[in-house]
C-alpha cells in the first residue's frame, strides 16, 4: 500500500496517488493537468506504471486544455457512466466505484480499503466551479444510502481541502455535517435552499475557502 496526497496551496485542490509498490502499478484520483510534471515525478520515483486516471467529477468550466493534459498521463480515464459496484484493479489492489450523483449529475466515489474518495460530494460551498449541489434530491440519496451506511471509521477524502484539511470520517459527518445532521429529507432540502442565498456571493475562491469543507455546526 502506497498513498500520497498532492495539495495545491492556491486553489486547495487535492489529488491522490494510490499504488501497489510490489507490482509497480498506480492510479491517480482527481489529478490536475497543471500538476503534470510533479505527477510524473511521483510516478517515476517508484517506477510506477499508471493504470487509471479516476475523476470524481468534472465541470464544464474547467481549465482550458485540462483534458489534453490529463490524456498526456497515458492512462485510461474514468469519470462517469461507470456501473455501480464496478471494480477498478491495479496490481493486487482494487477500488469499488460508487455512483454518487448530487454535487454534479455524474459524480463518482471510489472506495479503497477503509478510504472513500468522494470529490466534492460533501463539501459546502467550496467547489470553485459550483458551490452548491446540482441535484439536491440525488445528493440526499447518495449520502444517506451510500456514504453514511459505510462503517463509521471509513475515511472520507475530498478533492478540495479546507485549511489544508481534506479528510474526515463517516461518523463525524453523520454527526456534524451542517446539511445532514439531524435532518430528514425535507429539512435537508430546506437547508440547501437557504444556503443557496450564498451563491450570489460566490465570486471568488478565497471567500469560499473560509467556509467549512466538511463543516461542523460550531464552526
Ligand atoms: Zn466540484
Amino acid at each position: 500500500m502506497y498513498f500520497r496526497i498532492l495539495y495545491d496551496e492556491a486553489t486547495q485542490a487535492t489529488s491522490y496517488l494510490l499504488a501497489d509498490l510490489d507490482v509497480g502499478t498506480a492510479v491517480l484520483i482527481d489529478p490536475r493537468g497543471t500538476d503534470l510534471p510533479v505527477l510524473n515525478a511521483m510516478l517515476n520515483e517508484h517506477s510506477l506504471q499508471l493504470h487509471w486516471v479516476l475523476l470524481t467529477h468534472q465541470h464544464e468550466a474547467q481549465e482550458a486544455g485540462e483534458q489534453e493534459a490529463l490524456s498526456a498521463l497515458g492512462a485510461p480515464c474514468i469519470e462517469r457512466d461507470c456501473r455501480a459496484s464496478d471494480l477498478i484493479v491495479f496490481g493486487n489492489e482494487h477500488l469499488r466505484v460508487l455512483a454518487t450523483p448530487g454535487h454534479t449529475s455524474g459524480c463518482l466515489s471510489f472506495l479503497w480499503r477503509d478510504r472513500l474518495f468522494c470529490g466534492d460530494l460533501l463539501t459546502v460551498n467550496l467547489c470553485p466551479h459550483q458551490p452548491l449541489p446540482a441535484l439536491p434530491d440525488a445528493l440526499w440519496d447518495s449520502v444517506t444510502r451510500k456514504i453514511f451506511t459505510l462503517p463509521a471509521e471509513t475515511l472520507l477524502f475530498s478533492c478540495h481541502a479546507h485549511r489544508a484539511r481534506s479528510v474526515t470520517n463517516v461518523l463525524e459527518q453523520r454527526r456534524w455535517h451542517p446539511w445532514f445532521c439531524g435532518a430528514g429529507r425535507d429539512e435537508f432540502l430546506s437547508r440547501i435552499a437557504t444556503a443557496s442565498i450564498d451563491t450570489d456571493n460566490h465570486t471568488d475562491t478565497a471567500a469560499n475557502s473560509r467556509r467549512p469543507l466538511f463543516a461542523s455546526t460550531n464552526e
